[in-house]
């Protein structure tokens, strides 16, 4: 079987890194979810990675304790370079080709972000990891996923989650939650389901990029969404 989606935007918020653990970074997460990546680059599939860093600091929580919010947020922008960084590290001990380019300039240790240097690098199929976000307080992550895979034209925002898609209601708290495999953007939108923030979602629909909501922690998940096998959620159709 082919595949569906020739560019991909994957984006892993930092709790994903997290693993087993309550804060940080696991290691051995890390290492099966490089794995995982290698398995669709060896496909053909050219993955560009926005990372996020709720792992290790969010700029809200930071606000609510009476913290300037831009300068919250600015840490939580460095907070995802730290997770760049090491996802950076797990995926060339799998041998891929990587390069981390970053909304904020730091060239000591990784490449500003300049999109057609993005973009050619994934032509030559290296693994892309955008730090960072977008470089502006009072975003997040997921805006940044949807800005990057708008820029770099990808085929689909692949958003990793712990649950396997979107339901009616939280699948942990309320037993008669359904999966929704398939719904529109304005669905999304006008019955006020989060997938992620409006923003982001927005921003996904101006620009007719599907979005594949899925869990990340079962190997063998990523292959098949950019097979195209129906896995989690899909978001694509009808706009507001
Ligand atoms: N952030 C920001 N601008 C951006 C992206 C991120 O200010 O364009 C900050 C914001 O404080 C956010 C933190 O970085 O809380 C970490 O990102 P996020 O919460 O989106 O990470 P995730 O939830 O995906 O782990």
């Amino acid at each position: 079987m082919g595949i569906k989606y020739k560019r991909v935007l994957l984006k892993l918020s930092g709790e994903a890194l997290q693993g087993a653990n309550s804060y940080g970074i696991d290691p051995e997460f890390l290492r099966r979810l490089a794995q995982e990546i290698k398995s669709v680059v060896e496909l053909g599939v050219e993955v560009a990675i926005v990372i996020g860093g709720g792992n290790i600091f969010r700029g809200v929580s930071g606000a609510t304790q009476g913290m300037d919010r831009a300068t919250a947020d600015y840490m939580g922008m460095l907070a995802t370079v730290i997770n760049a960084l090491a996802l950076q590290d797990a995926l060339e001990k799998e041998d891929l080709q990587t390069r981390v380019l970053t909304a904020i300039e730091m060239r000591e240790i990784a490449e500003p972000y300049i999109r057609r240097r993005a973009i050619r690098h994934l032509e030559k199929g290296r693994v892309v990891i955008f730090g960072a976000g977008t470089g502006n307080p009072f975003f997040t992550t997921d805006t940044a996923a949807a800005l990057r895979a708008a820029e770099i034209n990808a085929d689909v925002l692949l958003k990793a989650t712990k649950v396997d898609g979107i339901y009616t209601a939280d699948p942990e708290k309320d037993k008669n939650a359904k999966k929704l495999d398939k719904l529109s953007y304005k669905e999304v939108i006008t019955n006020g389901i989060k997938v992620m923030d409006s923003a982001a979602v927005s921003l996904c629909m101006e620009n007719q990029i599907p979005i594949v909501v899925f869990d990340v922690r079962k190997p063998g998940n990523l292959e098949k969404v950019v097979k195209g096998k129906s896995i989690g959620s899909l978001v694509e159709g009808e706009q507001l």
